[in-house]
C-alpha cells in the first residue's frame, strides 16, 4: 500500500485525480492546511517540482504535484502557466480569452492543456516527472457545465463538444492529467 499526499489545494484535481486512479494499492489523500507555494517557475514542470518539494517538506513523505493549464496558439501559449491567475474569476479568464479571439477562424484558435507531474519522496527529492498534453481548439462561447476552469470553452473536435459538456468519465479517459497521471501511476506500482 503506497499513499501519497497531493500537493494541491484544488478539490477538482484531487477528484480528478482518484477517479482516474485505477489502483487499489495507491491511495490520494490531501495535503493539511492552506497550501499556497510560491510558483515562480518558468515551465509547468518547474512548477510542479516547487510545489511537490514543498508538499515534501511540510509532510515528510511522498507527494505529486499537478501543475496545469490552457495553452493558446494565437496567444502565443498564453494564459500557459499563468493559467490560475489570468484574471480573478474563472468567468472573467474565460471571457478575456473570448475577448481576444473575437473574429478569429476556427483553424486558428488551437489550443492545448498541459499537466505536469511530479512526485517527490519525503526528503523533496524528485523521483520522477511525467507530462501530458490534449489538443483542441477555443469554442466561441461558453457551453456545459462539467468540469472546471477553461473545460467550457476547450472544444475536443473527435467528439464535437467542449470538455465541460464531455462525461466526466471520458473527460478522465482523454485529459491531459489523465495522459500524465496514467503513466506516473505505473511507475509508482513498479518502483513503490
Ligand atoms: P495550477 O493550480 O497552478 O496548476 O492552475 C491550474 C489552472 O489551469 C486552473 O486553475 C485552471 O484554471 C486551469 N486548468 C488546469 N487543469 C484544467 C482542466 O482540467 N480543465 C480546465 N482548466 C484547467
Amino acid at each position: 500500500m503506497v499513499k501519497i499526499i497531493l500537493a494541491t489545494s484544488n478539490p477538482h484535481k484531487l477528484d480528478e485525480i482518484n477517479k482516474i486512479n485505477d489502483y487499489s494499492d495507491i491511495t490520494f489523500d490531501v495535503i493539511n492546511g492552506n497550501f499556497n507555494p510560491d510558483e515562480n517557475g518558468q515551465t509547468f514542470k518547474e512548477n510542479a517540482t516547487i510545489k511537490a518539494k514543498e508538499a515534501s517538506k511540510t509532510m515528510k513523505t511522498y507527494c505529486l504535484a499537478d501543475d496545469s493549464g490552457l495553452c493558446v496558439d494565437y496567444l502565443n501559449g498564453l494564459p500557459g502557466i499563468h493559467s490560475a491567475r489570468y484574471a480573478p474569476t474563472q468567468k472573467e479568464k474565460i471571457d478575456k480569452i473570448l475577448n481576444k479571439l473575437n473574429g478569429v477562424p476556427f483553424e486558428n484558435r488551437k489550443a492545448h492543456f498541459t499537466c505536469a507531474m511530479v512526485l517527490t519522496d519525503s526528503n523533496g527529492n524528485v523521483l520522477h516527472t511525467e507530462e501530458g498534453k490534449v489538443y483542441g481548439y477555443i469554442d466561441e462561447a461558453p457551453k456545459g457545465s462539467n468540469g472546471f476552469g477553461y473545460d467550457p470553452i476547450f472544444l475536443v473536435e473527435e467528439y464535437g463538444k467542449t470538455v465541460a459538456q464531455l462525461s466526466e468519465n471520458i473527460k478522465n479517459n482523454i485529459s491531459h492529467r489523465a495522459k500524465a497521471l496514467k503513466p506516473m501511476l505505473e511507475w509508482i506500482s513498479n518502483n513503490l
